[in-house]
Order: C-alpha cells, then sequence, then structure tokens
C-alpha cells in the first residue's frame, strides 16, 4: 500500500500540463486513500507520513546535494528564459534527500 502511495503521489506532483486545482482533487484522494499522516508546516501540507515511517515530501527529493545542485544548474539556464527565481539545494530535515527552494525562503528549512 505505501509503495502504491509513492508512486501515484509522484505521478501526481509530475504532472505539470495539470492544473492545481486537479492536483489538489488528485492529493485529496490519494490521502483518503492511503493510510498516511500529514505533515503540515504553516497550515500547508509539506509531506506524508508513511505506516512504515518513512516520511515522503511533496517537494522534488534528489538522493544526493550533487543530483540536487545539478538539477538547480539546468534551472539556472532556464531561468534566462522564464525569469524564475534563483534556486539552492538543501538537504530536507524530514525525509533527508535534498530538495530545490528559492532564495527569497532561504531562512525556511524545509
Ligand atoms: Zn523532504
Amino acid at each position: 500500500m505505501s509503495k502504491g502511495f509513492h508512486r501515484q503521489l509522484a505521478r501526481i506532483v509530475k504532472c505539470d500540463d495539470r492544473s492545481r486545482a486537479w492536483k489538489k482533487r488528485a492529493l485529496k484522494h490519494l490521502e483518503d486513500d492511503c493510510v498516511a499522516e500529514k505533515r503540515v508546516k504553516g497550515g500547508k501540507a509539506v509531506g506524508y507520513e508513511l505506516e512504515s515511517g518513512r516520511v515522503l515530501c511533496r517537494k522534488k527529493s534528489f538522493k544526493t546535494k550533487e543530483a540536487a545542485e545539478q538539477a538547480l544548474e539546468q534551472i539556472e539556464l532556464m531561468q534566462f528564459v522564464t525569469d524564475k527565481k534563483p534556486c539552492r539545494a538543501y538537504q530536507c530535515g524530514a525525509c533527508g534527500k535534498f530538495h530545490l527552494t528559492s532564495w527569497s525562503s532561504y531562512s525556511d528549512r524545509g
């Protein structure tokens, strides 16, 4: 069950062509289907704790800091086109993997 949750969550998060409303709905269904505790920070769900105790974040994660920084370089290149804010890689206190964040939330540890 947990395995399915992880896979489905990844599938939903990766759907960039879907609307935010669709993602919200899909995530709600997923939460209802799987017994997972929601991790909430500042009123926003940031991740899920599964029965196994494993924590999954809703943010895209990388196994290593190198992988995260490699993705970061690509984002910085994209920035010229999309005018996105610069990002940095940081290790997540919840899932232990690496995420990217914008400079504006530099003090926010996750
Ligand atoms: Zn995380």
